[in-house]
């Protein structure tokens, strides 16, 4: 078959799939259908918009309630809440943490901002996160044990952390990765900004390292505007995080007393009003995406040149993103499917760069990245709101 009639069968697929009579169909759009607006005007009736409300209480306690995490701290975007699980795990000036490649800035971001310096690792072809094999056969390779802390042999430095990301909502193969950092006593930190409601065999994804982040951000599985939360199950990390990410205030009636160099991460009650109504029709917005991520994989069943990214055997996934993988000798394809869904309003978009090729991180530390480098060219993501599956 032509280059040009892959494309087109691939977009007429696509096109199957999304509902008629649309001119523009985003990537990812929010869908506020419950009780956004009442309980946003009880935010302004009352005045309790800023950082003091029982909204933000109540969100926190329906976080924890759906991830089963044992605390959830809410924070004003995803990075920040990164920012500090990381600088909990005790990530200082010059360690070096492990992540992945293949993800979006803000991670490397939240590590640059403690100090750290990111450290990438390849990706799995299958599930697009961390790979544990590649990973252990690496640090088996560059990494010392000193007094029971991790070091580069090649660099001098601590190795403090290791961050997987659950790429587009997929769940990465945490036990492994989990076993790995046990091995060489290393602190696992989730990066669960894109996997909110998605599970590795059975329990909530990042509610297995010591702390994790999530995103609320307005392209993400809910929003609250803007906004992220912490997850951790050791209720010391979750106290401190809730101090740090409040400007490490002592409580008092009236004395300002701070005792450590916080931030001013809280977030607003507004934000926390319109994630509470978000959280409660989370279950029915996860339902959509799974019934959409079905239909997009039966379209794509018989083209033979694109692969559909499915959950793991051993998870179950939130879908945020849909992803469509040129195979192998199939990647030059990508920009041209990329023009022509974008020329007719369906706005698709590649993988982010490697990070580890971006300006400010090419001199950091890296393993060889073949499989990021694959994905890297070759994933296409498409359209995949809630609302493309019609509520009933
Ligand atoms: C969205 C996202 C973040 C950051 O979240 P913000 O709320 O936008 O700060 C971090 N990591 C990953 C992988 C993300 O997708």
């Amino acid at each position: 078959m032509n280059n040009k009639s892959i494309i087109d069968r691939i977009v007429n697929s696509i096109l199957d799939v999304l509902p008629k009579g649309k001119n523009f169909y985003p990537l990812h759009e929010p869908s506020f259908e419950g009780n956004e607006w009442k309980y946003l005007k009880e935010c302004l009736d009352t005045g309790w918009v800023s950082s003091v409300g029982k909204y933000v209480d109540e969100f926190e306690k329906k976080l924890a309630d759906f991830t089963g995490a044992k605390m959830a701290i809410a924070a004003v975007n995803g990075t920040s809440a990164l920012q500090i699980c990381l600088k909990i795990v005790g990530v200082t000036t010059g360690d070096e943490v492990l992540t992945n490649a293949l993800t979006f800035v803000a991670t490397s971001n939240a590590i640059s901002y403690c100090g750290g310096i990111p450290h990438y690792v390849d990706s799995n072809e299958k599930t697009l996160g961390l790979c544990p094999i590649s990973l252990r056969a690496y640090l088996k390779e560059i990494a010392e044990l000193r007094n029971n802390e991790c070091f580069n042999r090649k660099t001098g430095n601590r190795i403090k952390a290791l961050v997987p990301m659950h790429v587009f909502g997929h769940p990465a193969d945490i036990d492994p990765l989990l076993e790995v950092a046990n091995e060489f006593s290393i602190s696992a930190v989730e990066d669960a900004a894109e996997s909110l409601g998605s599970y590795y065999k059975g329990k909530h994804t990042g509610t297995f390292g010591k702390i994790s982040a999530l995103s609320f951000n307005g392209n993400k599985t809910i929003t609250t505007g803007g906004g992220g939360a912490i997850l951790t199950n050791d209720s010391e990390l979750g106290r401190l995080a809730k101090h740090l990410t409040t400007t490490a205030k002592v409580p008092h009636k009236w004395e300002f007393f701070h005792d450590m160099i916080g931030y001013n991460f809280r977030l607003p009650n507004i934000c926390a009003a319109l994630g509470c109504a978000q959280l409660e029709q989370l279950p029915g917005f996860i339902q959509k995406k799974r019934m959409l991520a079905e239909k997009y994989k039966n379209a794509f069943n018989d083209i033979p040149e694109v692969r559909f990214v499915t959950e793991p055997s051993f998870g179950k996934s939130n879908y945020w993103l849909n992803t469509l993988i040129f195979r192998k000798d199939f990647s030059h394809l990508r920009d041209d499917l990329l023009e022509k869904t974008n020329s007719m309003g369906i706005q698709t978009r590649p993988a982010w760069r490697l990070n580890s090729d971006l300006p400010m991180f090419q001199n950091c530390p890296k393993m060889a990245l073949p499989v990021a480098e694959y994905l890297e060219k070759s994933v296409v993501n498409i359209p995949s709101s809630s609302n493309l599956i019609p509520s009933e």
